[in-house]
């Protein structure tokens, strides 16, 4: 019996994954003899998409009904990218993209994993504003989200994602329509083509063969993860030179990895391999997201778009003298320096920014293109990336609570790391020392104490827009999710 339900379920998912009809079939397969056996095999699928439930009726106008599709890449080094200086080729259609865009080229995540970043990227907050500090929370249900924001002014919105993190359980399907994220399967899972696919799908089924549809423009978020651990080497792009050593990148227990690497025991060729399986991902996502891209062209749509693609955050690969290996448990800018790129309908404005910027700001900046009402309030202006002048320059904030408490700012060339713990302060000068090997604290005391004190009313403020809110609250998570977790490394 067993054995015919799990066929019978393999099929269902097959035509499921393909993608058409899946509405459909959802529809069909409920209240069927099959529904039970589509449970008892793969559990309530139903849980992980949705289609078409309505979750917002349209009740502002914005002024420029431009379809917006933000693409982000987890655990993304901005110095992995050839549009920011990489060597190596491994992201020649991003690199296309980044040609017809607004490139930001020091652009500084929130936070340096995945829950507190994507908090900071959908709701324009400091993660630290909202209680986010040391472990992955739901998202409440009383801020304002991107998605919820355009689907009340009329967008059809539709997400895709490979990472619980930022799943149904962490609140982020909130203000989507369209929802999917089958692909959240964990570390050994690659996902990249299924999440081309599903997202081409997705416009299809939104836009219904009418990409100019001003009443109703598609929102689009597509998330891919592969090079999040583990890191894999792909067959179609290999950067290694064969590397047969015992530290496989497809090693089950990374924290075990983390620990190799910490003690020394990982040698040369080892961390040389990580890089490489790591490239190699990122080669094989930027080929899928070029596959999204074509496929926006193939449907008119890529021209009127405004395209966002961003990183949650990086990844240390055992490059500093520390041998840290993974993300969370630091801000240095392998962590938290993310690729950021704004493309505007027609590639209106080419242009390179060098100052620092936040991911925090990319909902404003949304909000702001799209004459969203609340740009009304005047903050989406003020915090627009497209309006930045010297005026409105700001610092940009980073932190995390996993193994320590380190927080940075990033104001011009300077950077500084604050650990409170051990109550020491790093400074470094970006335009000297991009791989922040050169702690000059002792040397630019003046600089030192003028971030610290930047920092401090950081923190007054991030603790003002705390006051009052209720503890954001901690998912329930079934035991697989939870062994899932551990697969990622996120969990001891
Ligand atoms: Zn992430």
């Amino acid at each position: 019996m067993l054995a015919m339900a799990a066929l019978v379920a393999a099929a269902l998912l097959a035509v499921l994954a393909s993608g058409s009809g899946r509405a459909r079939l959802g529809e069909w397969v409920q209240g069927s003899p099959l529904d039970a056996v589509f449970r008892m095999v793969l559990g309530d699928l139903r849980g992980r998409m949705r289609d078409s439930a309505p979750v917002c009726s349209p009740t502002v106008r914005a002024s420029r009904p431009t379809p917006v599709i933000l693409i982000a890449i987890d655990t993304i080094r901005a110095d992995r990218l050839g549009f920011l200086g990489y060597e190596r080729d491994v992201s020649p259609r991003i690199d296309e993209l980044a040609r017809e865009s607004i490139v930001y080229r020091r652009a500084i995540s929130a936070a340096p994993w995945t829950t507190p970043a994507f908090v900071g990227i959908f709701t324009g907050s400091h993660p630290g504003a909202l209680g986010f500090e040391g472990e992955a929370l739901v998202l409440p249900g009383d801020v304002p989200v991107l998605a919820d924001a355009l689907c009340e002014a009329g967008w059809q919105t539709a997400g895709v994602v490979s990472h619980s993190y930022v799943g149904i359980k962490y609140g982020f399907d909130r203000g989507f329509e369209h929802w999917d994220e089958r692909n959240a399967g964990g570390h050994l899972h690659v996902s990249s083509e299924s999440i081309t696919s599903l997202a081409l799908d997705f416009v299809d089924e939104v836009t219904d063969g009418t990409p100019g549809d001003s009443e109703r423009p598609l929102f689009l978020f597509a998330h891919y993860f592969d090079p999040h651990y583990d890191y894999r080497e792909h067959a179609t792009h290999r950067f290694s030179s064969g590397y047969s050593g015992p530290h496989q990148s497809q090693n089950d227990n990374f924290n075990q990895l983390v620990k190799l690497a910490y003690d020394g025991e990982l040698d040369a060729a080892a961390i040389q391999h990580l890089h490489d399986s790591y490239d190699s991902e990122i080669a094989y996502t930027d080929a899928e997201i070029g596959r999204l891209i074509d496929g926006l062209k193939e449907r008119g749509l890529y021209d009127e778009s405004l395209i966002v693609l961003l990183g949650d955050h990086g990844e240390m690969l055992v490059e500093r003298p520390e041998r840290l290996l993974g993300h969370g448990m630091a801000v240095y800018q392998p962590l938290v320096h993310v690729p950021l790129l704004i493309k505007l309908p027609g590639s209106e404005r080419v242009e390179r920014v060098d100052g620092p910027v936040s991911t925090v700001d990319v909902m404003p900046t949304i909000l702001d293109f799209v004459g969203h009402p609340e740009r009304a309030s005047g903050e989406a202006a003020r915090r627009s990336l497209l309006r930045l002048d010297q005026a409105n320059r700001r610092p940009a904030f980073a932190q995390t609570r996993r193994d320590g408490i380190r927080d940075t700012v990033v104001d011009g060339n300077w950077k500084l790391i604050r650990d409170t713990v051990r109550n020491r302060s790093e400074l470094y000068d970006l335009d000297r020392d991009e791989t922040e090997s050169n702690d000059v604290a002792w040397r630019y005391p003046e600089v030192v104490a003028r971030l610290e004190a930047r920092l401090e009313s950081w923190h007054e403020e991030l603790a003002r827009h705390r006051e009052g809110r209720p503890d954001a609250a901690a998912p329930e998570l079934s035991e697989e999710e939870i062994e899932q977790l551990r697969g990622l490394g996120y969990v001891e």
